[in-house]
């Protein structure tokens, strides 16, 4: 049971993080500059968040 509400949590917080962010950064894809998310800095960030991130968030 605990499993299954982290990962309801986990899936509230992805929509929420990404709903922020597309509303407040309308970023091009593949920008380079520094990730939202972590901070580092990326070639090419994909709306404001580096590959590494992407992954961790499943965003595409
Ligand atoms: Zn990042």
């Amino acid at each position: 049971m605990a499993d299954e509400i982290d990962l309801a949590q986990d899936r509230e917080e992805i929509a929420r993080v990404d709903a922020i962010r597309r509303a407040t950064k309308p970023l091009e894809p593949g920008m380079p500059g520094e990730c939202d998310l972590c901070g580092e800095w990326s070639g090419r960030l994909v709306r404001g968040a580096c590959a590494p991130c992407r992954d961790k968030w499943r965003l595409p």
